[in-house]
């Protein structure tokens, strides 16, 4: 038997007027997904906990079976794990965005931009590097990312803050957060003196020429310390791999034990690479018995408000990674067992994350039940929920269904 997790980020939405008054995933054309649906099962899981945020983190930490509660240790240390960094026992990992801040002259200070122009990772690399060679102590440590997105690495005791993360104050006053890193005298040496490194460092004097936003400031947000997870191998028995563009996403599929599939061209956006992440599930499959398949263009879709790549982002989903994956595996004649999901709605009109719990198939290749007889969307999967009075099931009973563990 082989097992498949099959993830739409983002994917679930509100009706839409345009669309008479139906959900992209409703109107859009998914014959492959409506046929699994109506031959399976079909119920919510609850993939954000109550009083957690709907983040891509903790929603897909619930669909590999994980309960955040017992798990989710922040955001930072999942990127770290993707970019291959081993924390240590005593080390915390924050993120570290390069951004452009207005320090004005009573002392406010305004988020111009939270990714510092999305600087490139060349630009950024020799940012960081300066960085480390003049700020880094016994205690702090920077690691160049992607782009904007790097990691300040902390050993042993340090003073604790909160944080908050700098998308969402595009534009905003930041004062209050900024004010909390200066209370601290560690934090404020560390914030105030890569301040200055930056304002005078070749790389944003070369922007400012260009007109572009210069990076001169770092934000630290989303820390952690390393997750002590079992893998999916010690918890459920099964070895496997995880397919996505998305650095998040490989974090987590390298704390929960799994093999990481890179797969060359696959972009995070409707232009990914379709055929080689399809290509490469099913070659997994051969050896291995379980894949995660992680696709975010709807989400992408979704936070830029854009409701034909949302539309399209769905179709492609459907044609071009669902429909390849069962008929390769039905051509081999392979008994599969798959859960096809989204890890939460980013509805258009609001373009951001909300934490509604999503409509999800369960399809067993055998079709030994009565399947539900429902088309997939967000509207047959509440009328479902509905009928169980109440009660969803989580990230790991969702897992423990698909495996027959329970
Ligand atoms: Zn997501």
């Amino acid at each position: 038997m082989k097992y498949l997790i099959l993830v739409g980020d983002g994917m679930g939405d509100l009706p839409i007027a345009d669309l008479d008054n139906r959900t992209p995933l409703d109107f859009a054309a998914t014959p492959m997904l409506d046929d699994l649906c109506q031959k399976g099962r079909l119920f919510l899981t609850r993939t954000i906990p109550e009083g957690y945020p709907p983040g891509s983190d903790v929603a897909n930490l619930s669909l590999l079976g994980y309960r955040p509660e017992e798990y989710y240790t922040g955001r930072a240390p999942l990127e770290a794990a993707a970019m291959g960094i081993n924390l240590a026992a005593d080390e915390t990992a924050f993120r570290c965005n390069l951004v452009t801040l207005n320090h004005k002259k009573d002392g406010k200070v305004q988020m111009i931009d939270y990714s510092a122009g999305h600087i490139s990772s060349e630009e950024s690399r020799q940012l960081i590097e300066t960085l480390e060679t003049e700020c880094a102590t016994k205690t702090f440590h920077f690691k160049a990312g992607i782009s904007y997105r790097h990691i300040l690495l902390v050993k042993g005791d340090y003073p604790a803050m909160d944080t908050v993360p700098p998308h969402d104050f595009i534009d905003k006053d930041v004062t209050v957060p900024w004010q909390r890193y200066m209370e601290n005298p560690e934090w404020k040496e560390l914030f105030n003196k890569a301040k200055s490194i930056l304002a005078n460092h070749p790389v944003n004097q070369k922007r400012a020429a260009k007109g572009q936003n210069q990076a001169n400031g770092i934000w630290l947000w989303g820390e952690g310390k390393l997750p002590s997870m079992p893998s999916i191998q010690e918890r459920f028995g099964l070895q496997g791999s995880l397919i996505s563009a998305v650095d998040l996403l490989k974090g987590l599929g390298v704390n929960a034990g799994l093999d990481i599939l890179n797969i060359p061209g696959a972009t995070g956006y409707i232009d990914t690479n379709y055929k080689g992440k399809a290509d490469a599930a099913l070659e997994c499959l051969k050896t291995q018995d379980f894949v995660f398949v992680h696709l975010e263009g709807p989400d992408e879709a979704g936070h830029q408000g854009l409701m034909q790549d949302k539309l399209q982002a769905i179709e492609d989903f459907d044609a071009k990674i669902v429909t390849p994956i069962v008929s390769g595996l039905r051509n081999r004649g392979e008994e599969f067992r798959l859960i096809a999901t989204m890890d939460h709605y980013t509805p258009l009109s609001l373009r951001t994350h909300i934490d509604n719990p999503v409509p999800t198939i369960l399809y067993d290749s055998r079709e030994q039940e009565k399947g539900s007889g429902q088309n997939f969307s967000e509207k047959t999967g509440d009328e479902a929920g509905k009928k169980k009075n109440g009660t969803l099931p989580d990230g790991e009973t969702m897992m423990k269904q698909l495996l027959q563990q329970q």
